[in-house]
């Protein structure tokens, strides 16, 4: 199984998080999930998640998804995660593996520019179409040796190519609301009796205050997002 990865990592009975059916690759030509899931864990990361053979290959980027051409965003690869995951918003609580709070940024399909993934990933350099709410067009996922001293071989790096969807806006400012839901992280935080506060570090802070209408968080909604 390879989820046994993402399984040995949680405790089913504490996190809301879906412990993954066993999973049928799909037949014929039923297009492929991409999901981007934000997620304000000890530090606020973007989940880039692709399914390929019954499960989603998945990447943690840092600073999110960037439109600019020239801009590379490293991408951490991550345990695969079962495909129920794509659908998956709301609270890890205090003490599981990843606690904090969890929302669906982006999701759509997407499809690989060569069929054969299984030989792009081991060769390192994964080209792709995305075809998302908030990420469209063709991105790459290249693998590197890490940086400086310390060579790391689950570092990548995830760049949009030039085309019609390339820009210099900031998407993951201007777009900071759940695909799904079109709640802010501190509201998804709110309704699943996580910390508020914490989760509100990763929205931007002039929209921080909407979720704390109803239940006032303590202080420092404005605090700009952590970064890497
Ligand atoms: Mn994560």
């Amino acid at each position: 199984m390879k989820i046994n990865e993402y399984r040995k990592k949680r405790n089913f009975s504490a996190t809301p998080e879906p412990q993954g059916a066993a999973s049928a690759e799909k037949k014929g030509k039923a297009p492929l999930i991409y999901t981007m899931q934000k997620h304000r864990a000890s530090h606020l990361h973007y989940d880039l998640r692709l399914e390929w053979r019954g499960v989603l290959l998945s990447w943690a980027v840092p600073k999110g998804p960037s439109l600019d051409p020239t801009v590379k965003r490293l991408a951490m690869q991550t345990e695969d995660h079962p495909i129920e995951y794509a659908d998956f918003e709301g609270v890890i609580p205090p003490g599981q593996y990843g606690a904090g709070t969890v929302m669906l940024w982006d999701r759509g399909t997407w499809e690989p520019e060569s069929p054969d993934v299984d030989a792009s990933l081991q060769a390192g350099e994964i080209k792709f179409t995305l075809h998302g709410k908030k990420l469209q067009g063709s991105w790459v996922l290249v693998h590197t040796r890490g940086f400086g001293s310390n060579p790391d071989r689950s570092a990548w790096l995830f760049i949009k190519h030039r085309d019609q969807y390339a820009s210099t806006k900031d998407v993951t400012q201007d777009e900071p609301c759940s695909v799904a839901s079109q709640r802010l992280l501190a509201e998804i935080a709110r309704d699943g009796g996580g910390d508020v506060e914490k989760a509100s570090l990763g929205d931007p802070p002039d929209q921080g205050r909407r979720a704390t209408t109803t239940k006032p968080a303590r202080g420092r909604i404005g605090r700009r997002r952590e970064t890497l």
